[in-house]
């Protein structure tokens, strides 16, 4: 099922609180199973979604960054769908059980921060836990025992596929689940459904994607999953060109999520050469949001990389610009690129609330 018939209302923001999702989860109990897991630190809950009832089991979470929100809202487009569902994604139900965690860290979620309410980074505290977050998140992954690990993240704009100007809008990652990144059964597994996955969106869409950087750390929960066995896919929700509220990279990840279940309930990743992982070009940090050509500071005309801060002010996201060190400005591309010696680039700037201050 396409993302338009299946994309729910009101999740057009990159802010998601937790009160934007209550309602839905809400909905969704009267034909899934929804239960309270746990609760963050300053005691909001954590919920879950059983949907189906196979013997394949997958755990997803998303938000474990409480601001990297595509990811949850594809992932209630895709509940969404199965709530819609009448021919083969219903028989997909009888081969999967699919345990979601929409939002594992809602107090991040409501002050729009990557950390927790103690200013953790739940994904650096798999070896610790000492997070009520991830205490929950490790409890659900021992009492559910799941075959595989869907890992739902967003990364930033800076990205861009390979030594390509594409931006990444996608990237995937097998976690190593060791410093010498042995390809173990799980990590080879996650690999073969990544290029599952790239081939089935590559056929459909032209959009970049991207391979996520390997280096092993014990205190990334993926990697840490990936260790004790269970086949784990990172997932990173980035940039589409000029879509800075992520409406289209909501879709692609969407299209993502309901391709990667079609394939484990079809089984039709167990014959892919795992191999072709390698093939997907990397993820490289090649953009700034916006670079000011012909900048003239300290006498030499140079370059001046601004990056966005994404501001939550009065329930809203707001872009500011800030410059970034500017001894590696030189190397970056724009993804918005004004010329400073253009008469009517200098205008646009002057009129614009914050790129005025850089001219
Ligand atoms: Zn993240």
């Amino acid at each position: 099922m396409d993302h338009n018939t299946v994309k729910l209302q009101g999740l057009d923001s990159r802010y998601l609180p937790p009160e934007g999702i209550l309602g839905l989860i809400d909905s969704f109990s009267t034909e899934f199973h929804c239960e309270t897991i746990g609760h963050s630190v300053e005691e909001r809950p954590i919920q879950t979604i059983k949907i189906g009832h196979g013997s394949l089991k997958i755990l997803m979470w998303s938000q474990m960054h409480g601001n990297e929100t595509t990811t949850t809202r594809a992932l209630l487009d895709l509940i969404n769908m199965f709530q819609l569902a009448k021919g083969e994604q219903k028989e997909w139900l009888e081969k999967l059980t699919i345990l979601v965690i929409p939002m594992l860290n809602p107090d991040g979620a409501i002050y729009y921060t990557r950390r927790n309410a103690n200013d953790v980074d739940l994904n650096r505290d798999a070896q610790a836990l000492s997070q009520p977050e991830t205490k929950a998140l490790f409890t659900i992954y021992q009492d559910f025992q799941p075959d595989f690990c869907f890992n739902l993240h967003g990364q930033r704009t800076r990205y861009a596929v390979g030594e390509s100007e594409v931006p990444t809008t996608l990237a995937f990652l097998a976690p190593s689940a060791d410093t010498s990144k042995t390809i173990t059964d799980a990590r080879k597994q996650a690999m073969q459904l990544i290029v599952g996955i790239h081939s089935s969106l590559q056929s459909a869409t032209k959009i970049g994607m991207a391979r996520y950087d390997d280096a092993f750390n014990a205190q990334c929960v993926g990697d840490a999953f990936t260790a004790m066995g269970t086949p784990t896919i990172l997932f990173e929700a980035g940039h589409y060109p000029g879509d800075y509220h992520r409406h289209m990279t909501r879709k692609y990840l969407y299209d993502t999520l309901y391709s990667a279940l079609k394939l484990i309930a079809t089984a039709g990743w167990t014959n892919i050469e795992y191999s072709m992982y390698f093939d997907i070009p990397e993820n490289k940090t090649s953009y700034a949001d916006i670079v000011l050509k012909n900048n003239n500071t300290g006498g030499t005309k140079t370059q001046l990389a601004l990056n966005y801060d994404e501001q939550l002010i009065d329930g809203q996201i707001v872009f500011v610009p800030k410059p970034i060190s500017e001894s590696y400005a030189p190397f970056y591309i724009g993804h918005k690129i004004f010329d400073l010696q253009n008469e009517k680039d200098v205008d646009t700037l002057r009129s614009d609330t914050h790129l005025s201050a850089f001219i």
